[in-house]
């Protein structure tokens, strides 16, 4: 099937970009972009009615699709200009990829659940999107072969930042991780590389991700 031309659903997609913006999101072309993308298709049928809320809803391998305005809040956070390398980690079922795809040069994406990596494959193709490279394997410890990357979004948490991402991080870029025990919530940051050596943090505030699971992040359990 050809997603291209589908439209989201014009008066729930309002309400969505209105629940967005009430969480201080005013990057207008983020919103532009979010605007454009029929949130429905990423999830399944028996959620299409769900799928403009303000909400995370499962995605199958007991992941989550992130709530909007989270994404919408990372995304803005990447300051992108449309000409960057970008290292997503957690593809899950490709939504914030597709974004970042319209927003900057290439996505290279990185999924651990190899069914979730194929059915983002697809749906991305399915949608016109070729400026991405997929990858299954354990993002924290980022991709090596491909680095260095203007910018670095990871969309699971784990309890440190996993130092290999630092290390994969242009100068100059800009890593937006959530770091936390699962049990409570996480902090959102936003971490500048200013030098080879330095880096500046800004905590975005609390949020709730699945784990991220890997070498440099949770061990797995059957919820993972
Ligand atoms: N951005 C995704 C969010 C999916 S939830 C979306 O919009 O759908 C987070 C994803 O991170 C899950 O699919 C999970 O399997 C994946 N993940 C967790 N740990 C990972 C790791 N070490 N490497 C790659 N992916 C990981």
């Amino acid at each position: 099937m050809h997603l291209k031309n589908v439209q989201p659903n014009a008066i729930r997609m309002r309400r969505m970009l209105e629940a967005v913006m009430a969480q201080g999101v005013t990057d207008q072309k983020v919103l532009t972009v979010l605007g454009s993308i029929p949130r429905e298709l990423f999830v399944s049928k028996a959620l299409a009615t769900d799928a403009y809320d303000d909400a995370c809803l499962p995605i199958g391998e007991l992941q989550t699709i992130s709530m909007p305005s989270v994404v919408a809040r990372m995304t803005a956070a990447l300051e992108l200009a449309g000409t960057e390398k970008v290292l997503e980690i957690g593809t899950g079922c490709g939504y914030q990829t597709i974004l970042l795809s319209k927003l900057c040069r290439r996505v290279y994406t990185v999924e651990r659940h190899k069914s979730l990596s194929e059915a983002a494959v697809k749906r991305l193709h399915d949608f016109g999107i070729t400026n991405f490279t997929p990858l299954v394997g354990d993002g924290t410890l980022g991709w090596p072969a491909q680095a260095p990357f203007d910018r670095i979004i990871v969309t699971a948490a784990g309890p440190w930042v996993p130092a290999p991402l630092i290390d994969q991080l242009a100068v100059g870029g800009i890593l937006v991780i959530p770091v936390g025990p699962q049990e409570t919530s996480q902090k959102l940051l936003k971490i500048r590389k200013i030098s080879a050596t330095e880096t500046t943090e800004e905590n975005l505030g609390p949020v709730a991700f699945v784990p991220l699971v890997g070498q440099q992040g949770l061990p797995q359990t059957n919820r993972a």
